[in-house]
């Protein structure tokens, strides 16, 4: 790399044409295929600095790849240079300090895998193979959101490379607006080389949720769902999931091609309790089928991995909601009947607990007081992809009017002005003078862009 960057360091440089460019600009979303003019694989924050400055000095955009499962591919771009993070993936724990250093490249399975060894876990997401660093940085939401809060609330520092190629500490005494903008912001700021995270004791066992209701009866475990919701304790997190499932090997005959709504979540603390508290989550109908075990928290998040395969293509959505009306519920589930073809993927989330206490100005993550995110996936496998995209912009429209302040989850969106706009509120005046003071060229541009003040 030293040659063609200029300076001496231990990655690759990877140019279009070269044996493994096409694997490496790859992504988690099949239907981005950009091509950067450069690929540059990182091994030491050095290696980040090198590529920066290479890119800033001749005017080059970048993007950053740290798990590469954006939906909408920020992480590769055309023509600039792609910061490949993915050989930067160690995790090292303190357990006495409840802390973990974690590289900027590592996924979640990294994480739960080292921190899991002293029974600590970072709050996450729910997918072992999805990187840290975006979701980290946009928010984070996981089976510990209401317990422990979102993964950015969960950030105690971090190492950076600026735009100008420096590598500085973040941190509460260190760049004390980086460190607020860090919390929620994205990647407009810099590259994370490595984080520092709160731990908090998890498992190693855990009661996981894992309830599967025919889809005929959506509206009624909605409802009842919703009320539950309103007084259930910070321990459990539930995601519900309306969906289709594939013929897949995985699953057995009986439920190929059936139409069903699932509640998979977790209890965060002790089993035992834990089982009575659950309970009503288990009876909302009649079920197809009920999964619901104890079993050790990293097998739980890795549990759903199989159901989101990597290089497939698929258009998606976000919006929050604060309650879900008979009339939001029921303009949702015409939306599905209307989808023109089994492969969606619907999913509405809870927001309670610690994540909602946190005040809305203390991170850039602006959402404290939805208590639902809808994530919408359309896989486009059967149809065409414009013909995806069409439905899952007619989804976005006839919800809007019912949304949370017409905001969305930014880590599960496409890209656009008023999209980044809405997700971050009052705060985005205050984003827009961190961005202009680290990142006045807007060379980080790739992402959900907070453009220089
Ligand atoms: C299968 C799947 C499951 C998911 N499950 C969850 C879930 O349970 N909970 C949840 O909250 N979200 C979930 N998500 C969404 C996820 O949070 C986002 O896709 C997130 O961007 C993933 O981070 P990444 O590092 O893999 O992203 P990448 O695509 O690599 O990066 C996305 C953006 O993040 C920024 N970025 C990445 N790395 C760095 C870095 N080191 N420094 C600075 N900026 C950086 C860049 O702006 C980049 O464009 C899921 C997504 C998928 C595809």
């Amino acid at each position: 790399m030293g040659n063609v960057l200029g300076s001496k360091v231990e990655g690759r440089v990877i140019l279009p044409g070269q044996v493994q460019y096409d694997e490496t600009r790859k992504v988690w979303n099949g239907a981005v295929d950009r091509k950067p003019g450069m690929i540059v694989v990182c091994e030491l924050a050095e290696d980040v600095a090198a590529a920066v400055k290479y890119a800033r000095e001749r005017q080059l955009s970048v993007s950053i790849r740290g798990g590469g499962h954006h939906l909408a591919g920020t992480a590769v771009c055309d023509d600039g240079v792609m910061i490949d993070l993915s050989k930067m993936r160690k995790v090292n724990v303190e357990p006495e300090r409840k802390v973990a250093h974690v590289q900027g490249g590592a996924l979640l399975s990294d994480i739960d895998r080292e921190t899991q060894k002293f029974g600590l876990a970072v709050p996450t997401g729910t997918v072992s193979e999805t990187g840290v660093a975006g979701l980290a940085l946009n928010g984070g939401l996981g089976y510990l959101r209401g317990k422990y809060g979102l993964t950015c609330d969960n950030i105690l520092g971090a190492e950076m490379v600026t735009a100008e190629g420096e590598i500085i500490r973040v941190d509460k005494n260190n760049h004390k607006d980086l460190f607020w903008a860090i919390r929620g912001g994205g990647g407009n700021f810099g590259v994370v080389t490595e984080f520092k995270f709160q731990l908090h004791e998890v498992g190693p066992e855990v009661l996981a949720l894992d309830v599967m209701y025919d889809y005929n009866d959506a509206k009624t475990i909605l409802k009842k769902t919703e009320a539950y919701m309103k007084q259930a304790p910070d321990e459990i997190s539930i995601n519900i999931t309306a969906t289709t499932l594939p013929p897949a090997p995985f699953l057995p005959d009986f439920l190929h091609l059936k139409q069903v709504i699932m509640i998979t979540g977790m209890y965060a603390r002790d089993a035992l309790a834990g089982e009575s508290v659950i309970k009503p989550l288990r009876e909302l109908a009649d079920p197809i089928v009920d999964g619901t075990k104890v079993m050790p928290y990293v097998e739980l998040q890795s549990k759903l991995d199989i159901m989101v395969p990597n290089h497939v293509p698929v258009y998606g959505t976000s919006l929050y909601f604060n309650g879900l009306p008979d009339n939001m519920i029921d303009a949702l589930l015409h939306k599905i009947d209307q989808a023109p073809a089994p492969s969606v993927l619907v999913q509405l989330w809870s927001m309670h607990g610690e994540m909602n206490r946190v005040p809305a100005d203390e991170t850039p993550f602006a959402i404290r007081a939805a208590s639902f995110v809808l994530l919408v996936d359309f896989i486009a496998m059967e149809v065409p992809g414009e013909i995806c995209e069409k439905w899952i912009d007619s989804v976005y429209d006839r919800l809007l009017p019912y949304s949370f302040k017409k905001a969305s989850y930014l880590n599960a969106v496409g890209l656009g002005e008023t999209i980044t706009k809405n997700a971050f509120g009052e705060n985005y005046k205050r984003l827009e003078k961190v961005k202009k003071k680290y990142d006045p060229k807007n060379l980080f541009r790739h992402n959900h862009n907070i453009k220089p003040e």
